[in-house]
């Protein structure tokens, strides 16, 4: 680790961890004492800093809030049982971070900005990782254009942010989700790849419209023909059919999620067979009628491994073996909490 940055560290005079409840914590509303902050201008990144977490003054005028110009990343750190703290593979959030930066015509942040910003605040912030046993802080980057113009074209300047949230277990039962087969979440020559704040705004409405069918998330199929599986709301989607772990290969249209790549490399040390290619809805739909799809999961930093119950398709309802039958995607995710909890071998390098 590069230790040369000059951080400014502007300590809080108020701070708040004392009264905070973690217990039954809403996810992402409430921010560790500190966060860290970097601003591009003139070609270059400065003002690096840990300050207080609060409100930021900023122009109505600026262009994210106009074009949309921002990018985000979500990551967790952890309580070892020695009570030290270890990040999730920071440096795979890093790493896409970027190459969303630069689908949206954004600068790339160096490695040494953005680890050591998790370093930093993650010391001011200690006493926020949690220590109960599916608990964990939340860390968010995300960066935004901020010049203050109504000037279509990529701005000059940017502001990086990261922040913190102490966070808990999130679905707790298994999901009944929708594959959609109108809307959809990203498209060839788009920006489905990268963690734009874009792709979210247009999943809203889509994922109302499901949530008034009484659906809990949706199943993303491909723009061209609704005939691919692609993602599940903001997870990744895996399948066990035919005793095969099968999910669709990363594409333009399909966020190469972490969480996905973490449990397609524990299922082949395993020695299951994954397959990563197209997965058509008729697969997954004839796979639940014969009973040879026998596992359906969202996986996701946020959700980790969630499980789906039910999948509705064109008005008709399908329901999938019960959830404490599962045992490739409970053993895997067992396997995955256990390694980033540091409760088992991190035989991966995995934990930062
Ligand atoms: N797909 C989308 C659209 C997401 O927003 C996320 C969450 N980052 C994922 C997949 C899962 O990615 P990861 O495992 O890296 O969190």
């Amino acid at each position: 680790m590069i230790d040369t940055l000059q951080i400014k560290v502007t300590e809080t005079s108020n701070p708040r961890l004392a009264e905070t409840e973690f217990k039954d914590i809403p996810f992402g509303k409430i921010f560790t004492d500190h966060m860290f902050m970097a601003d591009f201008e003139d070609g270059e990144w400065k003002n690096l800093q840990i300050l207080p977490y609060g409100p930021i003054p900023m122009s109505p005028a600026i262009s994210a809030l106009h074009y949309g110009q921002a990018i985000f990343e979500g990551m967790k750190a952890y309580r070892l049982p020695n009570g030290d703290i270890s990040v999730f593979r920071a440096n795979k959030n890093f790493e896409r971070f970027n190459i969303s930066a630069d689908r949206i015509a954004m600068p790339t942040i160096p490695e040494e900005i953005f680890m050591q910003a998790i370093s930093a605040l993650i010391n001011i912030d200690k006493g926020w990782v949690p220590t109960q046993e599916n608990y964990s802080l939340y860390l968010r980057p995300v960066m935004f254009a901020t010049d203050s113009s109504l000037g279509v074209r990529a701005s000059d300047t940017y502001k990086f942010v990261l922040l913190a949230t102490p966070t808990g277990p999130y679905y707790t039962k298994a999901l009944k989700v929708k594959i959609e087969t109108k809307y959809t979440r990203a498209n060839e020559g788009g920006v489905g790849y990268a963690k734009t704040a874009g792709n979210y705004a247009r999943s809203l409405y889509p994922f109302a419209e499901a949530q008034k069918e009484g659906f809990d998330q949706l199943i993303w199929t491909d723009s061209a023909t609704h005939t691919l599986v692609e993602e599940s709301g903001a997870a990744n989607v895996m399948f066990v059919l035919d005793g095969k772990l099968i999910t669709a290969a990363v594409s333009e249209t399909i966020l190469n999620g972490v969480t996905r790549d973490t449990i397609i490399a524990l299922a082949k040390d395993k020695g299951i067979t994954v397959e990563e290619r197209k997965v058509t809805v008729a697969e997954i739909i004839e796979g639940a009628k014969n009973g040879k799809l026998t596992e359906a999961f969202a996986v996701g930093t946020a959700a980790t491994v969630t499980q789906i119950g039910e999948i509705g398709y064109e008005g008709e309802l399908y329901k999938l073996s019960d959830a404490s039958t599962r045992t490739v995607s409970t053993s895997l995710a067992k396997e995955l909490n256990d390694i980033r909890n540091g409760l088992a071998e991190d035989r991966f390098g995995w934990n930062w």
